[in-house]
């Protein structure tokens, strides 16, 4: 067994929807400070555990713990006032506001529990805010442009805005769905070494993917998903040997 912290731990969780369990029996255990991969065909459920983490779907047995405490009954943004930050699979921005602007709103948010942007505050504070912002930004690669309009970037840009909205709140846990779904290779490179990167920060994260290259060049441990269920989990190298998953896999490739 091993002694480390255990700062989610999804137990038991089963979801249907309809007929179909779109999650059953999952039970995982995410360690503080690695990177955890969830793969798995399309369809698979790994949105909707992440979903179930986040607190946007209620499970109908089992539940999520973080960091010791049940998950039961909060609201996705107590959950994220707790330190946990998730990048959807589609992005969700402000399209309207700049790059700067929109990074700023989960800032305050964490700070203040609740999302007070055009509320006055002092100077000093929203002094404190920008430059934060503007950091996290850097750290992603898009501080030029930061008076743009969000809704001008590219798909593999908004995407990387949503990661700045999350590290600016500095989680504990940060759970990141397919956060290279729709990028160009070159893209997906970049957002892989900017994941490498703050991977020395120490902020445990979960990373739901659907390409293996993403994933055995991050993770420290991976679980993989089939039809609700989790059917293999350990690392990369145990993972890849195990014939269940390239079943799996072969098995979406032949639809
Ligand atoms: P993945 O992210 O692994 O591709 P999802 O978690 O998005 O898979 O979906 C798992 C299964 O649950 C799919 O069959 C999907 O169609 C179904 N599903 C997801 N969300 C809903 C919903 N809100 N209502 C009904 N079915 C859903
Ligand atoms: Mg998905």
């Amino acid at each position: 067994m091993s002694d480390k912290n255990i700062v989610l731990h999804v137990a038991d969780v089963h979801k249907r929807f309809g007929g179909l369990h779109a999650l059953a029996d999952v039970d995982l255990q995410v360690e503080e400070g690695t990177v955890h991969a969830i793969i798995g065909p399309n369809g698979a459920g790994k949105s909707t555990l992440l979903n179930v983490c986040v607190g946007r779907i209620k499970p109908d047995r089992g539940q999520v713990v973080f960091d010791g405490q049940a998950l039961n009954n909060h609201q996705p943004h107590q959950i994220n006032q707790l330190g946990v930050s998730r990048v959807f699979q589609t992005p969700e921005i402000f399209a309207d506001l700049s790059l700067l602007e929109n990074v700023m709103i989960p800032a305050f948010a964490k700070r203040d529990g609740a999302f007070r942007f055009n509320a006055s505050s002092p100077v000093a504070k929203q002094k404190d805010i920008r430059e934060k912002a503007e950091a996290a930004l850097e750290d992603v690669g898009l501080q030029n442009r930061r008076n743009v309009e969000a809704g001008s970037l590219s798909r593999g840009d908004k995407r990387r805005l949503e990661l700045a909205m999350c590290l600016v709140q500095n989680p504990r846990l940060l759970l990141l769905d397919e956060p290279t779904a729709g990028m160009s290779r070159h893209d997906t490179n970049s957002t892989i070494d900017l994941l490498k990167r703050i991977k020395s920060r120490g902020m445990t994260k979960v990373i739901i993917e659907h390409d293996m290259h993403v994933v055995f060049s991050l993770a420290d441990k991976i679980s993989v998903l089939a039809q609700g269920r989790i059917i293999a989990d350990g690392t990369p190298e145990d993972v890849r040997a195990n014939p269940k998953v390239k079943e799996a896999y072969l098995g979406e490739a032949q639809t």
